[in-house]
């Protein structure tokens, strides 16, 4: 899913204004995602119409292409929407955590406390559920194993009397997280319920635990519950599945609260303090969204700054000397991390740099380094007619650079390569040429892609 929101980002790359169909197209893919990944409808509806209104009506910066401005004002307007992580300040607290049966409470409930305790601080969880048979068993259990102290009274019908008799005892305890039943729908009575045993334990915070599958039934959930008991956050598991947690918007959106953690797996450790980066960024299945963008800006300030005389544009008169190339992988290295660059870059969508070994980036990375060394050890007029090289000043470069004449014969080889893609550019009519500066002025140029498959 996220791939055709790249796609369709990707052909905006090398306009620096939008049209009406581009912002369409966009806003259409934005919704497409969103709704996979189980974002409710009129959300969708809501955020989409703030980022065309805001698409059509700002101007992207000078330097900035229009996917780029694109990507920054759908990123902003969901960090917006989603917020920081809730406060969790460490120190004596009760945390009180509803939810429907099976969202993952009781998991959740061992798995703060873990949290809790690696902060230092001494948890423990009351478990009150007297109404699924076994909640009693499961919660200890994986109290033992987070080690952390629990309380509950699996001969006890009275939640609340559970609640308050283990507030008592665990008093040496200083966060106190208390676990509740669920049912498989909201009902009168599991409101009831909660409402006094929220009331006994008059708690710090709420927090709504939420299954990340939860699609449309977030909204209802979260409303109710707010009401019972105000929620002053959420919790989001199973994200370790396919699913990506949309429903926590609507949540988030529907209490005013924000999102305290996300439950990646079955284990007590597998529990993170929400971050709103990397969870919009899967929510849209696109990279790193923050971290795109902020180099992105980055990279174009400094761009403005350079006091050279090398223009973009000279790369399309003239040849394509080792000069041009050099100055190609300087914009590109002031963009960070090569994969995370490469991601930005039309055809060389994420699904191809998934594929890539790990290690591979680095290799690449490497060589880009070598490169660098390798060409400022050479003559100028070596760099403006690398065609001269022949095998004699290939060893002569390759003994003043302390690289192998092979990494020599590779760069001659890699521009070569980019050489050829230019001169197809060159052959281009007046648009293309246009589309080709741009992308290259923006230092995300496809000349470099050759770079990548090694
Ligand atoms: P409760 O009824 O709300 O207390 O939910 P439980 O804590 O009993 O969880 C229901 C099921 O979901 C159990 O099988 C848990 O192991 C599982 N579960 C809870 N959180 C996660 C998670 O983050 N990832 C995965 N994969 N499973 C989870
Ligand atoms: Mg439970």
């Amino acid at each position: 899913l996220g791939s055709s929101l790249r796609s369709s980002l990707d052909t905006l790359q090398g306009k620096s204004r939008l049209d009406e169909e581009d912002v369409e197209e966009i806003i259409k893919e934005i919704q497409r995602s969103l709704l996979s990944a189980d974002v409710e409808v009129d959300l969708v509806m809501e955020l989409s119409a703030s980022i065309e209104e805001r698409a059509t009506g700002e101007e992207p910066p000078a330097g900035t292409s229009a996917r780029d401005h694109v990507l920054r004002i759908v990123y902003e307007e969901l960090v917006d929407l989603v917020g920081e992580s809730t406060d969790l300040p460490l120190e004596p607290q009760t945390i009180l955590l509803a939810g429907l049966q099976g969202s993952g409470k009781t998991t959740s409930a061992a798995k703060m406390a873990w949290w809790f305790s690696k902060k230092g601080l001494r948890p423990a969880v009351i478990q009150t559920d007297t109404f699924r048979p076994g909640a009693y068993d499961q919660a200890k259990e994986m109290c033992e194993r987070a080690e952390v102290s629990f309380y509950g009274d699996p001969d006890e019908e009275d939640p609340v009397k559970i609640a308050r008799d283990g507030l008592e005892e665990t008093a040496e305890a200083d966060v106190h997280i208390v676990d509740t039943a669920g049912r498989h729908a909201l009902e009168d009575d599991l409101i009831a319920e909660i409402e006094e045993i929220e009331q006994a334990v008059d708690p710090d915070r709420s927090l709504l635990v939420l299954d990340a599958a939860i699609g449309q039934g977030a909204k209802e959930q979260a409303r109710e519950f707010d009401d019972a008991i105000g929620i002053g956050g959420v919790v989001v598991t199973k994200l370790d599945g396919t699913a990506k947690g949309g429903g926590a918007l609507t949540a988030v959106n529907e209490t005013g609260s924000s999102i305290a953690f996300l439950g990646t797996g079955e284990t007590v450790q597998d529990i993170e303090r929400f971050e709103p980066n990397g969870f919009i960024s899967r929510l849209l299945g696109m990279g790193d969204l923050k971290q795109l963008s902020e180099r992105v800006e980055r990279a174009m300030a400094e761009t403005g700054d350079e006091d050279d005389d090398w223009e973009p544009e000279d790369i399309m008169e003239g040849s394509f000397t080792l000069k041009d190339m050099q100055k190609q992988m300087e914009a590109m290295n002031r963009m960070g991390p090569l994969d995370q660059v490469m991601d930005m870059i039309p055809g060389l969508g994420g699904g191809m740099m998934d594929e890539l070994p790990d290690d591979a980036m680095d290799v690449t990375q490497d060589r880009m380094r070598a490169f660098d060394v390798i060409m400022d050890s050479m003559t100028d007029d070596e760099l403006e007619n690398p065609r001269s090289i022949g095998a004699s000043r290939v060893r002569r470069i390759a003994r003043g650079a302390g690289e192998e004449e092979e990494t020599v014969r590779e760069l001659l080889e890699q521009h070569k390569m980019m050489e050829q893609t230019i001169q197809q550019f060159q052959g281009m009519g007046e648009g293309d040429m246009q589309r080709m500066m741009k992308k290259l002025q923006n230092g995300g140029g496809g000349g470099m892609g050759g770079l990548g498959g090694g």
